[in-house]
């Protein structure tokens, strides 16, 4: 059976935690579909294009993953990809309440589609996109959360946005 996952997300920027969930994700479904969210009402650093551009370049080397954006309904995404599954992460109990309450409206919306949990790696379970921007902003070392490409990147739009 070909099983077609989503993997949705804001990724303002990827890091380390969400590329492990992508990884092992990889390994249990037949396609896994990275999507960006559009229509988020979060205060995003990187535009969707900036994002996309990033995912891709860090997942070429698993052949099965794709790189997209979304706007809309997330699980009218999902049909539109034949996919029957939703990747979500989980670091603590307080991304819990939230992707609890996501994964049960998600059913009553569609419930053909699953959502199926990652529990983030050990190693990851401190990294948030927001905690990078964070350290990046007070000129802190984030090496350990990003891969270089982002890294880069990350202080490239700090430097713009301090000339600003
Ligand atoms: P969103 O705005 O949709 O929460 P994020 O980019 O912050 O988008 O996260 C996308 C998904 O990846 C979420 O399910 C989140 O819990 C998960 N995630 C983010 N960081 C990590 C991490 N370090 N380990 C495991 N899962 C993570």
């Amino acid at each position: 059976m070909r099983t077609v996952a989503v993997y949705p997300g804001s990724f303002d920027p990827p890091t380390y935690g969400h590329l492990d969930i992508i990884e092992r994700s990889s390994r249990v479904f037949s396609r896994v579909i990275v999507a960006v969210a559009l229509n988020i009402r979060k205060n995003v650093c990187f535009t969707p294009r900036e994002r996309e551009s990033m995912l891709r370049k860090l997942t070429r080397p698993w052949g099965n993953v794709e790189v997209t954006s979304f706007s809309g309904l997330l699980v009218e995404f999902a049909r539109k990809k034949d996919a029957h599954v939703l990747v979500r992460g989980l670091r603590a109990i307080s991304d819990f309440e939230y992707e609890y309450q996501m994964a049960h409206m998600n059913t009553k919306l569609a419930p053909e589609i699953d959502t199926v949990i990652m529990m983030t790696g050990e190693r990851y379970s401190a990294i948030s996109s927001n905690i990078v921007k964070e350290i990046a902003m007070f000129g802190g070392k984030i090496d350990d959360l990003v891969p270089p490409l982002v890294r880069d990147l990350v202080f490239i739009k700090l430097k713009g946005a301090k000339r600003k």
